[in-house]
């Protein structure tokens, strides 16, 4: 199975939006919920980073005990079909380019999560919510050491 396109719901790119006017040029991200559907990646939530996550002009953590209790709320209450996709950030740049440690913690979340990871990286540089395809690089690994890119 090889995806080729991806769609994110409204309330994601708003989420996108928010955050980078709170944190500018400061990296900021969070979790990626969603399903597939046929070839398809269908990110329905996302999260920010939390309270203690780090944000850094080239660095961003999020923060792991409100990462771990924004999935157990939303994958326990929700009612629609939704899992955890991945993860994205943000990035210094206006058409954000993965780095070398983007791509190997992508393969590490797709080790550990049944060999299927999403990263989406958003460009913070003047984003703009209507360009997300151009201003964003959204990468999925599912087996072993392979990735592609999504259009
Ligand atoms: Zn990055």
């Amino acid at each position: 199975m090889q995806y080729s396109g991806i769609i994110f719901n409204k309330q994601v790119l708003e989420l996108f939006e928010a955050e980078i006017r709170k944190f500018g040029l400061k990296e900021t991200g969070g979790v990626l919920l969603g399903a597939t559907k046929k070839d398809i990646v269908h990110v329905k939530k996302a999260s920010d980073g939390g309270p203690k996550a780090i944000h850094r002009r080239e660095y961003f953590r999020a923060d792991p005990d409100y990462i771990d209790m924004f999935l157990e709320m939303e994958l326990a209450n929700s009612a629609e079909n939704i899992k955890y996709l991945g993860e994205w950030h943000s990035h210094p740049q206006k058409i954000p380019k993965p780095s070398y440690k983007d791509i190997s913690s992508l393969l590490e979340i797709a080790s550990s999560h049944n060999n299927f990871a999403l990263l989406v990286i958003i460009g913070a540089i003047d984003f703009n919510t209507e360009e997300i395809y151009r201003q964003s690089c959204s990468l999925v690994s599912e087996t072993g050491n392979k990735f592609y890119e999504l259009e």
